[in-house]
């Protein structure tokens, strides 16, 4: 699935707010390859009603709420049916996307550097995703996500993924790093590339060795337009500011936005990272 791959992140979360992760650039969120979802709702008189709603099934508006709206907005999700768009779900091999083959790993990391360095460096990335950011393009298989923080080597780190199916995926990292890297200096370390499967490339990748219990009080929430146009309820719950007594949690999308304003993070996990 191309959903996230961090430790302690539950589908009941990731999925209903959207969820993605290094296979994403090929096969988007995680969300768009949910089917259907089994929710028990609370209905106006505190009754609860277990609904199935597919995407195309005669709830599809409760469906299509759970494909970003965030979590605990709508229900409780009680099953997640996961099938592609394009699948009747009679193949299980084509129900879902291939995972890759393998994956080519590096890590690159930038020393202290100068302002105008720095900017370089940012510039050359977000233009590098600027220029590939399109379906299928050649660098879709490609996942680079950085970070900033003071380490022993560097101040900013990068993990370089790489779908290994290519065969040509080493000369499209190498491409990769000398586009971002392109007169930046002092210039960055870069770790040897490794190639592992899958399941191992998130077992030993990414927070290898971290406590499985770290986690922190965020909500994914992706806000689209509805896919039907005459999806009234859905509009008016996220273009009404809520009356002053009510619940923020009623508010589909407004109120998964307000609540990514965490409290501040006690002290043991400041150094959490996210992807
Ligand atoms: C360390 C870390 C790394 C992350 N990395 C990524 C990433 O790579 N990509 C990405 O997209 N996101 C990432 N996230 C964000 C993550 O997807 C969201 O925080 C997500 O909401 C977590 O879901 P949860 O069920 O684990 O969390 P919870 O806090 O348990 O749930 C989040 C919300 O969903 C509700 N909820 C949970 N289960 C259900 C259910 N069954 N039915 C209805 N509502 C439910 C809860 O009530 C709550 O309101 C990361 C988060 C962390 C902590």
């Amino acid at each position: 699935m191309p959903g996230g791959i961090c430790r302690g992140v539950g589908v009941g979360g990731h999925i209903s707010g959207g969820g993605y992760g290094p296979l994403s650039r090929r096969y988007g969120l995680i969300s768009d390859h949910l089917y259907g979802v089994e929710v028990v709702t609370v209905g106006r008189d505190g009754s609860t009603n277990l609904t199935v709603a597919t995407r195309d099934g005669p709830h599809r508006d409760l469906w299509w709420a759970h494909t970003g709206g965030g979590g605990g907005n709508f229900g409780i999700v009680t099953r997640f049916l996961l099938r592609s768009p394009g699948s009747d779900g009679s193949d299980p091999a084509t129900a879902l996307p291939a995972p890759p083959r393998a994956v080519l790993t590096t890590r690159l990391t930038l020393p202290v550097t100068t302002e105008d360095s720095f900017l370089r460096f940012m510039r050359n990335y977000l233009e590098f995703f600027s220029v590939h950011r399109n379906p299928g393009n050649r660098f879709a298989g490609l996942y680079a996500p950085i970070s900033f923080r003071p380490t022993l080597t560097g101040f900013g780190e990068m993990l370089i993924l790489q779908t290994a199916d290519e065969p040509d995926a080493r000369a499209r990292v190498e491409e990769f790093i000398a586009t971002v890297t392109e007169g930046v200096f002092p210039g960055p370390v870069i770790r040897p590339l490794t190639e592992q499967s899958y399941p191992d490339t998130v077992a030993n990748t990414y927070y290898a060795g971290a406590p499985s219990d770290r986690r922190v009080k965020t909500k994914a929430a992706y806000c689209g337009s509805p896919t039907r146009p005459n999806n009234s309820a859905f509009s008016t719950a996220i273009s009404s500011p809520p009356p002053p007594s009510a619940n923020r949690k009623s508010n589909s999308c407004r109120s998964a936005v307000l609540s990514t304003r965490s409290r501040p993070i006690p002290r043991p996990h400041r150094r959490a990272t996210r992807s």
